[in-house]
């Protein structure tokens, strides 16, 4: 076994790895970047080096600076984490050729399955079926168009060198098909620097079910399937194992294409292999094709975890120190049901923008596994996916694991910045999920009720006046009971209402608060408040923004009177960048007339692609902004003409 690894990653996935290493006796390395000198994987680790800048292509993406830092402080070997260098084969020669061990699979076998096209071809050669398609080298747009039609709509459009969801069109009918093919290979060519398209029968009812593989470079074994159906955007939110309604027969039938798939490449270390499944007729030995490879740890591996037993980072540090698998697939069993949540700093209602924020609070039920890189006072940076944690359960049947995790969200607390619990909470009581009626469409099928925002109840709205007034601690000898009655009065605003909360204050334990005529009573005994009759909820205070804890977590901003002006209305003159990130493209040009909703430019920020939009009809004015430029939130990209300018 190695003394020591170096961790090229950050976050949840870098602190997950740690932790195993120090379980098993092995001294880690963090790298870090300057937004993350004061983050929780540098403290978890044993040592820490500094390694650049916040934007990833200045620290976690510098392969040469990371082989440097091992090599100086003497680690033997370097785990990739998932995302930033683990699928880079370019690093994993460079790692090797610096006397190093890379714990992860083979350049050779990385570079088999980094292209989709390739993959597919590969896998089909090996017997594993693949979704029927074309995937060969000619890109000729009739030609392309002429195979769609062979293979019968609707189809996917695939970027080759795509992941994440990008570059994807689906196609209903032929007439669509040209236009498709032309986006798809735009965002292909922004995304990836690589316009190559795969075409697919597009699969109805689709469920996304992986196989967990392990290899030593040589043999495989299987850790059963995960099903990632509940997605959206073709991005995981909730994911599950083992999969809903599988059969013995289809789990063995898959377990074997997927060893099949790692043996093929000689694969050795921790990949998932992706199937697409027709869940239109249940699940059939017959209905399951191979999507592609992930050669990594995946995000969703705990849930694979907690069904085997098996913590999958060991295996991952013994078979790369060089020991044989650690078991063979007849010890191997699946016992009950987990779930992981991806729990994101995001805000819904806008459309699942990213958010930042510090987080004034964070706490997790005992019962869950919260696999976190974050801590209470900690920030999410705006440089990195806004990750808070996985909340992830185990439960004897898939019944119990679904309630488990519907308690857990509801108990997850965290202060400081939006988040999608409440959207989390909502598919965990959705009632096809609990009958494991899943496939891909589930949440565009039901958006408009899953993102519904819960809205605070008058008692609600008085804890938060009470945080707001600073009533919470008040003390009983404040004197309050000597100046008698008292009224103060707050303005707030929850989920674009505003409302001001007046307050009676009739002694150090006792008020009243009167909202829109409504009245409740807050009294305080032993210690404890109860409004309205029920006890009040923990509450966290971060600036003008106040969470209440109930109901996923209830957001009020305290509004300052002065501001309201100048906040109010915005500039519709001008499109800014809603937060700091990378302009990936701009469309706007001098003197273009423009209407309301056109895509003006591309923001990257967190992982993620945001469309810029004019806010109304127009003629642009000025492009302040190109493709490549790093930006700070607010600035200004595009600016219009004045209304009426000419
Ligand atoms: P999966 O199929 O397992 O969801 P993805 O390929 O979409 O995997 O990404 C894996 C994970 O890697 C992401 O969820 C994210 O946490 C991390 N990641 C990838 N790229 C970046 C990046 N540029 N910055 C921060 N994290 C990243
Ligand atoms: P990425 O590299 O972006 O993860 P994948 O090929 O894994 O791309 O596809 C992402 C998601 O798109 C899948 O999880 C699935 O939901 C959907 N998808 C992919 N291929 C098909 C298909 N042929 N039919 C239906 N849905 C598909
Ligand atoms: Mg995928």
């Amino acid at each position: 076994m190695f003394d020591k690894i170096l961790i090229a990653n950050r976050g949840e996935i870098a602190c997950r790895v740690m932790e195993t290493a120090r379980a098993m006796g092995v001294r880690t390395v963090a790298v870090y970047s300057d937004a993350d000198a004061a983050s929780k994987h540098v403290a978890l680790a044993d040592e820490a080096v500094h390694i650049g800048g916040p934007a990833p292509a200045d620290s976690y993406l510098r392969g040469d600076e990371i082989i440097r830092v091992a090599q100086e402080t003497g680690a033997q070997a370097i785990h990739p984490g998932y995302g930033f260098l683990s699928e880079n084969p370019k690093f994993v020669d460079a790692v090797e050729a610096a006397g190093l061990t890379f714990i992860g699979p083979s350049a050779d076998a990385i570079r088999k399955m980094g292209l989709k096209d390739a993959a597919k071809a590969l896998m089909e050669e090996a017997g594993v079926p693949v979704v029927p398609g074309y995937h060969g080298s000619n890109q000729d747009a009739d030609f392309l168009q002429e195979e769609a039609g062979k293979i019968g709509y609707p189809v996917l459009i695939k970027a080759v060198a795509g992941g994440g969801g990008k570059g994807m069109r689906l196609v209903e009918s032929p007439a669509e098909f040209a236009d498709a093919l032309k986006s798809a290979q735009g965002e292909a060519t922004t995304a990836f620097g690589n316009p190559d398209v795969l075409i697919e029968k597009y699969i109805q009812q689709p469920r996304h079910i992986e196989v967990q593989v392990f290899g030593d470079g040589t043999r495989a074994v299987h850790l059963f399937e995960r099903d990632c159906s509940l997605q959206r955007r073709h991005q995981k939110v909730i994911e599950e194992a083992p999969a809903p309604g599988m059969t013995a027969e289809m789990r063995e039938a898959m377990g074997r294409a997927g060893v099949r798939a790692a043996e093929a490449i000689g694969y050795k270390g921790a990949g998932t292999v992706e199937f697409i499944v027709d869940g239109s007729d249940g699940l059939r030995s017959d209905g399951f094709w191979f999507m592609e490879m992930n050669t990594r740890l995946q995000v969703e591996h705990p849930v694979t975890e907690l069904i085997t037993g098996v913590d999958l980072v060991e295996w991952q540090l013994r078979v790369a120190s060089g020991e044989r698998l650690p078991a063979r697939q007849e010890d191997l069993t699946i016992t009950g049901h987990a779930f992981e949540a991806r729990l994101y700093a995001e805000d819904v209602p806008k459309g699942f923008l990213p958010a930042t924020g510090t987080l004034t609070h964070l706490s997790f039920p005992a019962e869950c596994r919260a696999d976190s890189g974050v801590r209470a006072g900690d920030a999410i940076s705006p440089w990195y996916d806004p990750m808070i944690a996985k909340v992830i359960v185990h439960g004897s049947t898939r019944r119990v694991a679904l309630s488990r995790l519907a308690r857990a969200l509801e108990e997850t607390q965290v202060g400081g910045t939006v988040t999608n619990l409440a959207f989390l909470g909502a598919l965990a009581a959705h009632e096809g999920f609990a009958q494991g009626d899943v496939d891909t469409g589930l949440i565009a099928r039901d958006l408009e009720e899953l993102v519904a925002a819960p809205k605070a109840e008058l008692r609600h709205k008085a804890a938060a006046g009470m945080v707001a007034l600073g009533l919470v601690d008040a003390a009983p000898e404040t004197g309050f009971t000597l100046w008698g009655p008292l009224h103060r009065a707050v303005t707030l605003s929850h989920s674009e209402e505003e409302f001001t909360a007046d307050v009676q204050v009739d002694g150090p334990d006792r008020q009243l608060w009167t909202v829109n005529g409504e009245t409740v009573l807050a009294e305080r005994s032993q210690g404890h408040w109860r409004i309205e009759g029920r006890r009040m909820p923990v509450t966290s205070e971060a600036g003008a923004l106040i969470t209440v804890f109930d109901a996923y977590g209830l957001e009020f901003t305290v509004v300052d009177p002065l501001d309201r002006d100048a906040a109010a209305g915005g500039d519709r003159n001008v499109i800014e960048a809603p937060m700091p990130g990378l302009v990936k493209a701009v469309f706007a040009k001098v003197g273009q007339p423009v209407a309301e909703g056109d895509r003006l430019a591309i923001l990257e920020a967190m992982k993620m692609e945001h469309s810029l939009l004019a806010a109304r009809d127009g003629v642009v004015a000025e492009v302040l902004a190109g493709a490549g430029d790093q930006v700070e939130a607010g600035a200004a990209l595009v600016r219009l003409e004045e209304e009426g300018d000419g």
